[in-house]
């Protein structure tokens, strides 16, 4: 099974993510997962990212799309994956089908897009970053990662529809209830 999740931030894709990827045993590959673990690190990567992140920006796709590529080049990643928040544009929409092609992989099989209307995503994203305190879940950075979403991630729904894969559910309801409405939805 190889699944993109869409969605705004704090749409649910990082805690949907990981009880896909436990139910299918294949890896969740979550891109945002990686630049902060790079940021802890201190690695050049960390460094270059950084800003970007820290200001709800979208990091350079050279960047993320140098992650994933060698992250689906891993042997637990053949049989299948779930992508958590890449991509994030269509550009690297299009850069995933061509590596998939090009390693001789199976295409994505769907996109799962969890809507959640703005007002939702903004008290989530405030209730976490008392949570995790997580640098860029601020209120500017809040409403800017929003923008973002809308104006760079959104038009990916086009482009999966285009393809046929595009599956739509509310984000709203229990863990479990959402969960099990993509497995239905994905079956
Ligand atoms: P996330 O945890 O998915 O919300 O990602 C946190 C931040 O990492 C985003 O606001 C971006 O700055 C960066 N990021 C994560 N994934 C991508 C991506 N696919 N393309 C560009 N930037 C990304």
């Amino acid at each position: 099974m190889r699944i993109v999740l869409l969605g705004a931030p704090g749409s649910g894709k990082g805690t949907q993510g990981e009880k896909l990827a436990a139910h299918y045993g294949i890896p969740k590959i979550s891109t945002g997962d990686a630049l902060r673990a790079a940021v802890a690190a201190g690695t050049d990567l960390g460094k270059k990212a950084k800003a970007a992140m820290d200001a709800g920006k979208l990091v350079a796709n050279e960047i993320v799309i140098g992650i994933v590529e060698e992250r689906l080049e891993q042997p637990d990643a053949k049989p299948g994956f779930i992508l958590d928040g890449f991509p994030r544009n269509t550009a690297q929409a299009q850069v995933l089908d061509k590596l998939l092609a090009g390693h001789g992989q199976h295409p994505i099989d769907k996109a799962v897009h969890l809507a959640v209307d703005d007002e939702e995503i903004i008290h989530r994203l405030h209730d976490r970053a008392v949570k995790e305190g997580r640098h860029d879940d601020q209120p500017d950075v809040i409403r800017h990662r929003i923008e973002v979403y809308n104006e760079e991630t959104h038009p990916l729904l086009d482009y999966y529809e285009g393809q046929g894969k595009l599956v739509t559910l509310k984000g709203v309801g229990t863990v479990e209830e959402i969960f099990q409405g993509i497995l239905k939805i994905v079956a």
